[in-house]
């Protein structure tokens, strides 16, 4: 009969010391990155320093060159070329290091009732409500009217100040605490407190100007530079052992830098594997993987020709095409763990359960599969072989009961560019919460797994 049951009973002291020892580098990767311009310069830096080049100064690539491509900052490609021709197909590890959060408006601050804050527009999937009284932080970049790029990064360090959004009393909620869940806090509610004190030449919108005098002495930001930024406000706490057997991590971000950092891992200790090698670590998964850094963009299909183009000297579509139809991806997102106080949502069957291993999902979607690629029955044989031959520890799993909601994942746009693939990531708890849960078996599974793939 096929059951699943906890890895930690098969794990010996050894493993367990390596999986303990690899939940380290994870969590500071999660402190380093906590906005995808800064998980990708992490990825960059980590590529360096394993031997990575930019693709961009190589003007030809042979079996065994480690390169990566930046794109706007955002979206990192990582290759290492194989023995084997690059058109005899890819293996790729595609990954999102973009998650939930808020954004500053364009236009953002303003001044009210002794107080300076900030409009927002959340990102991504959020219960309102779990973003209010806590510590936030702001990361970004501003550029300034004179083309100067300044980065900011407030609310991380320790002895930095923090931001944050006010909730209401329980004294007076006495109306908001009867409001649907989606209108306790309502999306023009989020806003940010960011100072108090009042210009001293000045009374009308006087905190506000304070605040700008503030940002033009330390960081030369006028009010208009706002237009030309990207801020993103994140929770301000690091990654954290749960448990008091720190067993688990509870961190923001980890849907996907979970995968992310796993598939970076692996890609990093490559070495000449017979098919070329990739990993992405791409952009906008959260809102549909639109836009010029998203999976959907032409950007993929430009990079993975540029290997084509430099490995062999030419390049025409049909190299292109017969690359995909010969490559194989694991779309590496995170799946929903069963969580005991919310059983109601599974189907026990066929959830995955932290601390089991990487979870396969064969499909996702919703509504009867709307929006799934569904991996074929002969390519998730491939995967179940390759994780066995490999030790991998790996359960089956889908996002929840039928009808109870469900969600996609990049695994649609890579199979329309006919590649196989499947989705198969670490199970969270309390996913797209500002604080989320993953068992650090899982993780270092989720790593054993990518390297297995990469190397098949
Ligand atoms: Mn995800
Ligand atoms: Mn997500």
């Amino acid at each position: 009969m096929y059951q699943t049951e906890s890895g930690w009973k098969s794990a010996d002291s050894t493993l367990r010391q390596e999986i303990f020892r690899f939940a380290e580098g994870y969590k500071d990767f999660l402190n380093a990155g906590k906005t995808e311009r800064l998980a990708v310069g992490e990825a960059v830096r980590l590529a360096e320093a394993n031997g990575f080049f930019n693709l961009e100064e190589k003007k030809t690539l042979v079996a065994g060159d480690k390169v990566y491509f930046v794109n706007r900052h955002k979206n990192v490609f990582l290759a290492v070329i194989g023995q084997e021709v690059v058109e005899a197909g890819i293996h790729f590890i595609i990954a999102h290091v973009d998650c939930p959060r808020i954004d500053l408006k364009q236009n953002p601050l303003y001044s009210d009732s002794g107080l300076a804050l900030m409009k927002t527009h959340y990102y991504g999937g959020i219960k309102k409500y779990q973003w209010t009284a806590i510590p936030l932080a702001l990361h970004g970049v501003v550029l300034t009217k004179d083309g100067t790029k300044v980065e900011i990064s407030i609310g991380d360090k320790p002895e930095d100040p923090v931001l944050c959004i006010t909730d209401l009393l329980p004294h007076l909620a006495t109306d908001q605490m009867q409001k649907k869940a989606t209108e306790i806090i309502g999306g023009e509610a989020l806003n940010i407190v960011v100072g108090s004190l009042p210009a001293e030449e000045s009374d009308k919108d006087s905190e506000k100007e304070a605040v700008l005098a503030l940002l033009s002495q330390e960081y030369g930001i006028c009010e208009e530079d706002f237009l030309s930024a990207e801020l993103e406000v994140v929770p301000a706490f690091p990654a954290r052992d749960l448990g008091l057997d720190r067993s688990m991590i509870a961190a923001y971000g980890q849907d996907d830098r979970v995968c992310a950092y796993t598939g970076l891992r692996a890609i990093l200790e490559t070495n000449a594997p017979k098919k070329t090698a990739v990993c992405v670590l791409t952009d906008k998964e959260e809102i549909g993987s639109m836009g010029n850094t998203g999976m959907r963009s032409a950007f993929f299909e430009y990079a993975v020709a540029l290997l084509l183009e430099k490995t062999t000297g030419h390049y025409n579509e049909l190299m292109l095409k017969r690359t995909f139809r010969h490559s194989a991806c694991l779309s590496a997102d995170v799946s929903a763990g069963v969580d005991p106080t919310w059983p109601e949502v599974h189907d026990k069957l066929n959830a995955p359960y932290i601390g089991r291993g990487i979870v396969l999902t064969k499909y996702t979607g919703s509504r009867g599969k709307s929006g799934t690629s569904d991996a074929n029955a002969e390519f998730m044989y491939g995967i179940r072989r390759c994780f066995d031959e490999h030790n991998v520890f790996w359960q089956a799993g889908e996002l929840g009961k039928v009808d109870a909601g469900g969600g996609g994942t990049i695994a649609q746009y890579v199979a329309n560019l006919d590649i196989e693939v499947v989705d198969c990531g670490v199970p969270l708890l309390s996913m797209h919460a500002p604080f989320e849960v993953a068992s650090k078996l899982d993780i270092y599974m989720a790593y054993r797994a990518y390297s297995s793939f990469l190397n098949e």
